[in-house]
């Protein structure tokens, strides 16, 4: 097999036409700020956190700038002040522990086990040596823990919770929505997560002091009454001369985009994870290559897939890159030494103590990661899934042999 696969691993699908229809109408009206509505006019961001909750089965959401602003802002609403140590996952993106460090908190980094996970005894252990009272729970590339068990541990510790659902919108663990297991929950809606409006983010709660705090957060000014997902007026009579206004709100021409996009989630969801078991039956039985197996309780969002090259040496792993790139498959390597594109480590995080990870360095070294974007066909999945087969397969040889 010497094809070459020729799709964008970058290019999202249109924006809906009925997306266009509302953001050409704000457009047309003007009134883009999400409080400057017309008389008995809700707005859009304000339908957009009333439809989220909805759909998230919630009593409270915000939508807000990104979801980096809305990961800090959850942060500074449960309390985080700076030099407070706050839990979170070795493995994840750089708007994790960065959202961290905007508060003046500092990281301390739990493994990730070989099923891409945050390992609960590793957990449990920092729990108890860094006397840590939060954890930043990122579900990085939709690979969900047991949460029944994390909520037991959290719980029983006094930590309190909260999910980065940048890579679980739409997911289920045991059939519960992802982000309804912690005290907030932080989406983003930048280009490549489940739902696009060019940069956004989304955050839940059905803590009415916890929202009310993040609504002022978010720079709702006194106007938090026009919020239809937000608490009750009461829940703001005492934050209103306490809390800062950190501006980060979303606008009415976002929202209008994400509306549509919301109510097809559920469509978008079943053709992500046709796209991914094409691409995860195709990697199977492949030597030296380990797939993840994703644990029953889990409905995942597979968006993007990953795979394992466990204990390759970096030159093997380079020579599959770089093959599979010559074939126009581009994957994306966690155990380069150095941070590229949108892949970066939790040790090349400097601003962070250093932490010394073995576990996860091991899993690091071997994960190599892939987007599915919609845009791709079935028949294209197979063929990339072909291509990596057949280029890991050439490298291991050639080692084995
Ligand atoms: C994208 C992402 C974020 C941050 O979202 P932005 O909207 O880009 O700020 C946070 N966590 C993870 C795991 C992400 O992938």
């Amino acid at each position: 097999m010497s094809d070459k696969f020729t799709g964008s691993f970058t290019q999202q699908e249109p924006i809906p036409e009925e997306g266009i229809e509302a953001a050409l109408n704000v457009l047309r009206h003007g009134r883009l700020h999400r409080y400057n509505v017309a008389e008995g006019e809700a707005g859009e961001t304000a339908l957009l956190e009333q439809e989220f909750a909805t759909y998230m089965g919630m009593k409270y959401a915000l939508a807000v700038a990104s979801g980096g602003y809305a990961i800090s802002t959850a942060l500074r609403a449960v309390g985080v002040v700076a030099g407070d140590k706050v839990l979170t996952n070795a493995f994840t993106l750089a708007p994790v522990p960065g959202a961290i460090a905007s508060l003046g908190a500092v990281p301390v980094f739990v493994e990730v086990s070989d099923a891409l996970t945050i390992d609960l005894s590793d957990l449990q252990r920092k729990i108890t040596d860094s006397g840590a009272k939060v954890l930043l729970l990122s579900h990085m590339r939709g690979h969900i823990c047991d949460m029944d068990a994390l909520m037991q541990i959290c719980d029983a510790a006094g930590v309190q919770v909260i999910e980065d659902c940048a890579h679980t919108m739409g997911a289920r663990w045991r059939g519960v929505l992802s982000g309804r297991h912690g005290v907030m929950a932080a989406y983003s809606t930048q280009t490549y997560k489940h739902m696009n409006s060019g940069e956004g983010g989304l955050l839940v709660s059905d803590d009415a002091t916890l929202m009310a705090r993040a609504v002022m957060l978010s720079g709702s000014y006194m106007l938090y009454e026009r919020h239809l997902a937000g608490p009750p007026p009461e829940a703001f009579e005492n934050l209103r001369y306490e809390v800062p206004n950190i501006s980060g709100r979303m606008d009415n021409l976002r929202a209008a985009i994400l509306r549509p996009q919301l109510r097809a989630l559920g469509r978008q969801v079943a053709a992500w994870n046709e796209r991914y078991r094409v691409v995860e039956k195709g990697l199977q039985g492949t030597p030296g290559l380990t797939v993840i197996e994703r644990p029953e309780e889990e409905e995942y969002v597979g968006s993007s897939i990953q795979f394992l090259l466990l204990d390759w040496a970096d030159e093997q792993i380079g020579a599959v890159l770089q093959r599979c790139a010559a074939r126009g498959v581009e994957l994306k390597w966690f155990g380069g030494a150095e941070p590229s594109g949108f892949t970066s480590r939790y040790d090349s995080w400097r601003y962070a103590p250093a932490q010394s990870l073995p576990e996860s360095d091991r899993v690091l070294k071997g994960i190599l990661d892939m987007r599915l974007p919609l845009t791709f066909s079935l028949s294209d999945c197979d063929q990339i899934a072909g291509i990596i087969r057949a280029e890991v397969g050439t490298v291991y040889q050639q080692w084995a042999g």
